[in-house]
Formats: C-alpha cells, structure tokens, sequence
C-alpha cells in the first residue's frame, strides 16, 4: 500500500511541474498579452496535468474510458504545444490539421481497446505518433537552428524531445506489454516515460520560455534604435551599430555618407506636416532600398540621414552616394501628387589613418554643408584618382564611367 502511494506521488510529478510551467506562460502572457502563443502553451501544459492525472488517478474509471480520455487530453497537449511554437515563428499547423489527428488518434485507441484490444499497439500509437508530430514542427522549425543562441537552444530540444519517443519506447517496452495494470505501473516503460517527460518537458518550457524573453529585449532594443517613422535606425541605433562594426572590424576602408532633404521646410510649408512625414517615410525607404547589403542606415534627425559604408573606399563611396542621390531624385514621391521633384544633397569621406568617427563626421557634415551652398543635389566627397574635382565638387571622368 505505502509502495502504491508513493508510487502515485512520484507520477504526480511531472504533471506538476508541466502545471507549474503553465502557470509561468500565463503569468508570461499576462505581462505581454500581444504573444497570445503563450497561452496556447500554458493550455498544453494544462491539457498534459489533466491527462496525466486522469490516469494516474484513474478518472474516469473503467480502462477503456480512461484509455480514450486521457490519450486524446494528451494528444490535445502535444498539438497545443506544437501549435504554441510554431505560432511563435508565425506558422502553424491549423484547426483542421488539429482536428483530424485529435480524431484519428482518439478512434485508434478505442479501435485498439474495444475491438482489437492490444496495449502494445495504443503504446506504440501514441509514442511514435506524438514524435511523429514534434519531429513535424521540428522540421517546420529547422531556420531557427541558424538563428540566434536562444532559438538554436530551443530547436534542438525541441528535436531531442521528439526524437527520445522512439528509442526510448523501443528499449523499455519492447515487443509485449505488460501483463496487468500494475504491472504496468511497475514497468521500465511507465517509470522511464515519466523522467523523460518530466525532464524534457521542463527543458523544452524552459527553452520556450528564454526564448520569449529574449522576443521581448530585442522588441525593447527595436524600439529603442529604430525610427517609428522611416523603419531605418535613429541616431542612437545607427551610431551604435556603427561603432560595434569598426570595433570588431577596425576602420579599414570605411566611409560615410551624409544626406539633407533639399529645401524641405517648404515641403511642410506648402503640403502639410502629414505630407512631409510620408516624404520621410518615402525617403527612408529609398534609402534602405538602394543602399547595398551590410551597409548602415539612418535616421539622425529632421530630413538628415545617414549611411556607414564598411569596407568601401572613397571612390565606391562617391558612386554609392550618387546613387542614393539619383534614386530620391528618380522617385515620384506619392505624397505629392506630382508637385515637382524631390531632391537631397549629400556629404561623403572615408576614414583617414588614426582618423577619430567624431573628426570624419565633422570632415562629412562640411561637404554636405558645401553641397548646399553649391547649388544642392549634389554629392561632396573626398578627392580621388579616377575623378576631376570641380568646386569641391568630384565630376565623373568620362574614363571613369
Ligand atoms: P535645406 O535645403 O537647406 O536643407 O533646407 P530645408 O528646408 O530642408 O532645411 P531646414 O533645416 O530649414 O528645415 C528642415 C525642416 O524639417 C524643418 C522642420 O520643421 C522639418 N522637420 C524636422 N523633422 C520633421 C519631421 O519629423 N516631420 C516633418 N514633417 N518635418 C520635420
Ligand atoms: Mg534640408
Ligand atoms: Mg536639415
């Protein structure tokens, strides 16, 4: 008897660290209600207690209810928790999906408890078929083995998790089941299913639950560097991206570009504040759209804007600049309905040796300055072999086209 109560209270558990578990992705969701896919996985938690406890409990009673319960409360608990990560990375299975498996294990049980009736084979349906599941969303998941510390981590438990169905249900049940209900309860299969999932389960909530709140910083760090307006980085976000990239890379042949909105207080005088934010908007993603891969974009400001340009030297610098400028110059900006041209000016320079970022933003901000009184949409930039230099102002050599 003492034996039978303690045994109980073992396989409790694992439920109750699965409901422990569920109350923290409640208490997660409750602080950020937008990531409704934490309460799906609180519920898969939540659905897993209640099986578990129907069968340790033995409710309902009876064999074959208490089979069929408790198979489909798990079965809803494994898809819940499948659900609950992939809507983390905006996919999922779907109701249907949900539904037909839910059914079509549910029938299985009962096919196998009142007409054929053989636990090895609900065993075996229920093990290899949760795996089968979790490998499914494992796969659907594999970009996150590329992604960041907290997704790598989480993939692969996710990974071990469905795989450990198969082996482990080989090794400890075999091919025959166990003779009676306690026999059952006493077996290697029962008592090695509990640790696993009591041990996995935990590391995969726990894995889902550092990866939220790593969601949750890089939300805060986006908010934090990135302009609401345009979508590029504001100031803060760029200067520090910037100095995170000749920290690790040293300044090399790098440069900046320095970009003023041409005459853009009439914009605002003439069409309305509205209309000069969708210029900037506009202009933003100009910029984005025709800056290369790698480089920086950002917003410092008003109708300035910036780009750091690793690994580019003065002369792709004069180039990548003129494109920037030709681009806004090119586009027919919607908010203004036709009513005339748009058109920036723009500064550029490439670090000199030992060149301090604060003496390179200065050397830029002169040119761009030279460049409005010059005439506007134009770029300033430092001087080159390949290019003549007129006022300041390099012109493209008919050799260096
Ligand atoms: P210049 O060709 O010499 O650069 O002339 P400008 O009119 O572009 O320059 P100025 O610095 O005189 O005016 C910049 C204007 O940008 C003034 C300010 O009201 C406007 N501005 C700054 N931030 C915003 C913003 O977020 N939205 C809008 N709509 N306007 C802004
Ligand atoms: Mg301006
Ligand atoms: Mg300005």
């Amino acid at each position: 008897m003492d034996g039978a109560i303690v045994r109980t209270t073992l396989a409790l558990i694992s439920p109750g660290i699965l409901f422990v578990f569920g109350i923290a992705f409640v208490c997660a969701w409750l602080i950020e209600r937008k990531r409704s896919y934490l309460l799906v996985l609180a519920s898969a938690c939540g659905l897993f207690a209640l099986g578990a406890i129907s069968q340790i409990l033995g409710w309902p009673s009876g064999a074959g209810p208490n089979a069929i319960v408790s198979g489909a409360l798990y079965t809803s608990a494994v898809l819940a928790a499948v659900e609950g990560i992939l809507l983390r990375s905006g996919t999922r299975l779907g109701l249907r999906m949900d539904a037909a498996i839910l059914i079509g294990f549910t029938l299985l049980l009962a096919y196998f408890f009142y007409v054929d009736r053989n636990l090895l084979a609900r065993v075996y349906i229920q093990n290899f078929g949760y795996g089968i599941i979790l490998l499914i969303a494992a796969v659907r998941l594999s970009p996150l083995a590329d992604g960041r510390y907290v997704d790598r981590v989480l993939f692969w438990v996710l990974l071990a998790f469905a795989l450990h169905f198969f082996p482990r249900t080989l090794l400890t049940i075999g091919l025959s089941a166990p003779a009676d209900k306690a026999a059952f309860a006493n077996s290697m299969f029962w008592q090695s299913l509990q640790l696993s999932l009591a041990v996995l389960g935990a590391g995969l909530a726990l894995a889902i639950l550092a990866a939220a709140v790593a969601d949750v910083i890089d939300d805060l760090r986006r908010e934090r560097d990135v302009d609401p307006l345009t979508g590029v980085l504001n100031r803060r976000g760029f200067e520090e991206r910037a100095s995170a990239y000749l920290r690790k890379s040293g300044k090399g042949t790098t440069s900046l570009v320095l970009c003023d909105v041409d005459h853009f207080k009439s914009i605002n005088d003439t069409h309305g504040h509205d209309v000069g934010d969708s210029v900037l908007r506009e202009v933003g993603r100009v910029l984005r759209k025709s800056a290369r891969k790698g480089d920086i974009v950002g917003r410092l400001g008003g109708e300035e804007f910036a780009v750091f340009l690793p690994d580019t030297n003065a002369e792709e610098a004069y180039e990548c600049s003129e494109r920037l400028r030709i681009a806004i110059e090119e586009t027919s900006f919607a908010a203004l309905k036709g009513a005339g041209l748009l058109t920036a000016s723009f500064g550029v320079g490439t670090f000199k040796p030992g060149e301090a970022w604060s003496s390179l933003y200065k050397r830029v901000d002169a040119r761009l300055y030279e460049a409005k009184r010059t005439g506007r949409n134009r770029t300033i930039a430092d001087e080159f072999s390949s290019l003549k230099v007129d006022g300041g102002r390099p012109v493209l050599d008919d050799t260096a086209r």
